[in-house]
């Protein structure tokens, strides 16, 4: 079995992870708490590839493990894209889910109905020390509903209505977000190179 490392602090992104990458053949997938702590940098990067690749880079190099590392957020189509990279801290306050949400549903208070588009996007990077490095997307596209609706997921999933639903991404179970999202997506465009790993 290959060691391969999610290196996540976020907790919801880590059981997602998980989840898509937890059954590849050949492949033992650990996180941040089965290996030596080392230090979190600060995501700077312009866009999501970027901040994917540090972050995979940073945990390659302090672990010497093949590393997975993702970079997330909300493009909103009337903020020309934004919260984007800076989606975790929209607020202000890095991972405060429920105030970035109510922000952003504040700034769309006038925005009509028809011009409420989204995208969650993704990008994963895979990194193995001394070797190839990889930077995959994925997107999934929706609406911004006015109000919060369920309890699953995390982030902006009870404000993001998936194209083709109804329900919010909140209301729908973990292998029905698994199916078409963002991460779920770009995961599966990694997974190729994954196998290559696999012993
Ligand atoms: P990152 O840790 O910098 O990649 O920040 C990702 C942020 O984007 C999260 O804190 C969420 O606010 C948002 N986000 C990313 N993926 C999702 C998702 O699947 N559902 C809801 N929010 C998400």
């Amino acid at each position: 079995m290959t060691r391969v490392l999610l290196a996540t602090r976020n907790a919801g992104k880590l059981v997602e992870l998980r989840r898509i990458l937890g059954d590849v053949p050949g492949i033992e997938v650990v996180g941040l708490a089965d290996v030596p702590g080392f230090p979190d940098a600060p995501e700077t990067g312009a866009t999501f590839a970027e901040n994917a690749l540090a972050k995979a880079r940073d945990a390659a190099t302090a672990t010497g493990l093949p590393s997975v590392a993702d970079d997330s957020g909300l493009a909103v189509d009337a903020l020309s894209g934004m919260p984007g990279v800076l989606s975790a801290r929209w607020s202000g306050r890095h991972g405060d889910d429920r105030a970035n949400l109510e922000l952003l549903l504040a700034q769309l208070g006038d925005v009509p109905d028809d011009r409420r588009g989204a995208a969650f996007v993704c990008a994963a990077a895979l990194v193995v020390p001394g070797g190839t490095e990889t930077v995959v997307h994925g997107e999934s596209t929706g609406t911004i509903v006015r109000a919060p609706r369920g309890s699953n997921g995390f982030g902006y999933d009870p404000v993001f209505v998936p194209d083709g639903e109804q329900r919010t991404s909140a209301e729908l179970t973990a292998a029905e977000k698994d199916a078409a999202s963002h991460r779920a997506r770009a995961l599966a465009a990694l997974l190729p190179h994954l196998t290559t790993l696999a012993t």
